[in-house]
Parts: C-alpha cells; structure tokens; sequence
C-alpha cells in the first residue's frame, strides 16, 4: 500500500484538475453502512419494497418507519471521517476542484468541501409533495409516520429512489467536470451502478488517470483504473494527505 500512496501523492501533486467520484464506502468509517455487500442495508431490506419510488407512493409510512427513519437516525448523527476530510484537505491545497458523489449524507459539506454533485441528491432536506415547501430533515417530528407539512402534504427526502430520474444538470456537471479532470479519484463505489459506473471511463477516455480506493476489486478496477490503492478510504486518505504535506514540504 505504500507505495501506491507515494505514487498518489506524486501524481496528485503534478495534477492541475483532480475530481473525485465518491460511494458508499466513503462513509462506512463515518458508521453509515453502505447498500450492497457485507453489512449492508439490503441483506435486510428488500430494495424495491422500500427504496422504489412506486413503493414510497403506495405506502409512505411504511417506507418511512422502515427505512427512512433508521436512516434518519444514523444521519443525523454522523461526522466527517478522515477520508471526508482528507478530501477536504486536497481541495484547500488547490488539487482536488469537483467531488461527485452518490452520497446523500452530506459529510463532504460537512466536512468543507465547496463544489460537490450530488447525483442522487440529498437526505438533509426533505420535500412536501402537495406544496413543496422543504424542512431540514434534523427538524421534521417523527412520532408520527409519515411526518406531514403544515399543508398535508406528505414529506420525501431529496434523493433520488430507485425508478427516479437523476437529475439532468447533475449528469452534465459530472460528465462534464469528469471529461476536463486530469486526475480522477474513485473511493469507495462498487461501480455497478449507472451513470456513476461511466464517470471514470469519460476521465479514462480524456486522458486522466484513475486512481481507485476500495477495500475491494470493481468492475473498474482491471480495465479502467490506472491502479488501486487497498485500504479502508479513511486510513488511506489520511496517509495520502500525510505523504503529500511532506512532499510539499521538502520541495
Ligand atoms: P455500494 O454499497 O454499492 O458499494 C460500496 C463500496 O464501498 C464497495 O465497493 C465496497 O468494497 C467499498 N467499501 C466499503 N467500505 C469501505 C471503506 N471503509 N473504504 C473504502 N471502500 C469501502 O455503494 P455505491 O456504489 O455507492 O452505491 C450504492 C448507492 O446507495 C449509492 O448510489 C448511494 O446513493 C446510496 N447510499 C448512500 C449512502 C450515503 O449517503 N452514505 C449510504 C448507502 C447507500
Ligand atoms: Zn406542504
């Protein structure tokens, strides 16, 4: 691992345009566990009973006292770790200029961090769907499920459930921050998922490099990443962001 954190480093340091592509992973060390894989929401949750739009449509409190809630609760309540802020750190050097994410929890803000897509939208917020007149989720009162605006409406979080479209100028931002990147960091995302699987290969195809953070494989990983660097997100940030303030130092 080592010696691809000195090789980051490096290549960071010689990068004029660094984006990153941000999942789950990101924040598992933040306690929000991720969707797929061990320990995720689904090995209990069945997506499409509580994550699709038709199902939050069809019985809304169902949904809400399920999963929203759950999610509610470790939301609020979570923190940026050492990968959020080593990213943080990246951008106050001048290296790192976009974050897309697929996160919802918000910790890159949190965390200090000024440009970030948010593709699939945000948990902090939550919408009524008769007036649209949006709460902080922090402030809604769940004693009673689903919580209701003044109105009568029905309050949804900001993000974006399974059968919803993402939203177009979130699409364009990336593909076009992801097409002018030199450098493009992958942390922590399987990448099965579109678009967010295509953002690396438009950085890959315009010539940056990709450098992969995961404690696992992708999809990415063989064909598209230029390397990947195994490790918790957190414990490799906080190195990288280590080895890159000596590197500086020393110039
Ligand atoms: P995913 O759940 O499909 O995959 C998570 C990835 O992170 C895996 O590749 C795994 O190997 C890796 N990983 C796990 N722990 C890690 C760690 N400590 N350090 C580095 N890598 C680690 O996540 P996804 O690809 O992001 O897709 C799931 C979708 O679910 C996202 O689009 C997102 O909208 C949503 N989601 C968001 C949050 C959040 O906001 N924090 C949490 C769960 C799910
Ligand atoms: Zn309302």
């Amino acid at each position: 691992m080592k010696d691809f954190i000195h090789r980051a480093a490096e290549d960071l340091i010689r990068s004029k345009n660094a984006v990153a592509l941000t999942g789950a992973g990101m924040s598992v060390e933040s306690g929000i566990p991720p969707f797929r894989g061990k320990g995720g929401l689904w090995e209990r949750f069945d997506p499409m009973e509580y994550a699709h739009i038709d199902a939050f449509m069809k019985n809304p409190a169902k949904v809400w006292d399920v999963l929203i809630k759950e999610m509610k609760g470790i939301i609020d309540n979570a923190r940026p770790n050492d990968a959020h802020k080593g990213l943080a750190r990246l951008e106050k050097l001048g290296i790192l200029k976009t974050i897309i994410t697929q996160n919802v929890d918000g910790l890159h803000q949190m965390a200090g961090n000024t440009d970030v897509v948010e593709f699939h939208g945000n948990f902090a917020w939550q919408r009524c769907m008769k007036c649209n007149n949006r709460c902080e989720t922090t402030k809604i009162d769940i004693r009673q499920t689903p919580p209701r605006c003044e109105c009568g409406g029905i309050y949804k979080p900001e993000c974006i459930f399974f059968g919803e479209m993402i939203p177009p100028q979130c699409l364009q931002r990336s593909e076009m921050a992801a097409s002018a990147c030199d450098t493009m960091l992958v942390i922590g995302t399987s990448a099965g998922v579109q678009p967010a699987a295509s953002i690396p290969l438009i950085a890959k195809q315009a010539g940056a490099k990709v450098i992969e953070i995961n404690l696992e494989k992708t999809p990415l990983s063989k064909e598209i990443s230029d390397y990947i660097i195994p490790g918790k997100a957190g414990e490799v940030l906080k190195t990288l962001t280590i080895e890159i303030d000596r590197l500086l130092a020393n110039k």
